[in-house]
C-alpha cells in the first residue's frame, strides 16, 4: 500500500513514463537513507495492480522495455530516440492532426491507445549532436 503511493508520487512528478527500474531509482533518490525502498518485484507487482485498476497504463517500447504512466487523461507518447525518455502529449493538442489522419486513411484511431511519436527530448536537444 505504501509502495502504491510512492509509485504514483514518482510518476506524477515526471509527467511521462518510467520503467520499473527507473521508478525504483527515483524512489531510492527520494527516500531517506534509513527508510526502506520497495524492491523491484514489489514495484513490478504494484504497477501491475495499478494497470489492472486503470490508474496506470503500460507502453512497450521498441527495445522491449515496458514503461508505465498515469492513465488519467487521453494522451499520446513522444519517445526520445536517444535516451528513451517517454513524454506524454495531451491528446487534444494533436486532435486536429488526428482528424486529418482519420480523414486521409479511413482508419479509426483509438484515443485510448494513442500515438507514439519519435524525436529528441529537450534534454538531448540541449546536449547537442556531439554524443
Ligand atoms: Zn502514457
Ligand atoms: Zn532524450
Amino acid at each position: 500500500m505504501a509502495s502504491r503511493v510512492a509509485v504514483l508520487t514518482v510518476l506524477e512528478s515526471v509527467d511521462g513514463h518510467l520503467s520499473v527500474a527507473e521508478i525504483q531509482r527515483r524512489l531510492v533518490a527520494a527516500t531517506p537513507a534509513d527508510a526502506q525502498v520497495p524492491d523491484l518485484a514489489t514495484i513490478y507487482r504494484t504497477v501491475t495492480t495499478l494497470v489492472d485498476r486503470g490508474v496506470l497504463h503500460a507502453l512497450v517500447l521498441e527495445d522491449g522495455v515496458t514503461s508505465y504512466g498515469l492513465a488519467i487523461a487521453p494522451h499520446h507518447h513522444a519517445v526520445c530516440t536517444r535516451c528513451g525518455t517517454v513524454i506524454e502529449v495531451p491528446a487534444q493538442r494533436l486532435a486536429s492532426a488526428l482528424e486529418h489522419a482519420r480523414a486521409g486513411s479511413e482508419f479509426t484511431l483509438s484515443e485510448q491507445a494513442g500515438l507514439t511519436l519519435h524525436g529528441l527530448c529537450p534534454r538531448c536537444q540541449a546536449a547537442g549532436t556531439t554524443t
